[in-house]
């Protein structure tokens, strides 16, 4: 059971449980466990090492760990959307499909 699924409200950052300031409601309804800027900054790779991203999505570092909770990032305009993984997915093909109904695979 995903916490917060695209499609429904998310007024609290999935890790931290702070209310988002950056995000307004609908922004975050499209997405899955969205994860605050403040939390996305503590983000570190696989290594232990401070989080690369971008510029494009699909490059930097994914998955990244947040306290040592696994999420995965997506780049949009310039910066990183940072999803929290309830699943341990090997990629994030994987985080889609388990995290939203609506993911098809094209
Ligand atoms: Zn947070």
């Amino acid at each position: 059971m995903v916490e917060f699924p695209p499609g429904e409200e998310q007024h609290i950052c999935a890790i931290c449980r702070e209310p988002f300031e950056e995000f307004d409601d609908e922004f975050a309804s499209n997405y899955a466990n969205l994860v605050c800027r403040t939390c996305d900054e503590r983000a570190v790779n696989a290594e232990g090492e401070s989080a690369k991203f971008g510029p494009h999505d699909g490059q930097g570092d994914n998955p990244v760990f947040i306290d040592g909770v696994k999420c995965w990032r997506r780049i949009r305009f310039g910066g990183a959307i940072t999803r929290k993984d309830e699943f341990d997915c090997d990629s994030v093909g994987e985080f889609h499909r388990k995290h939203r109904d609506d993911y098809s695979d094209r």
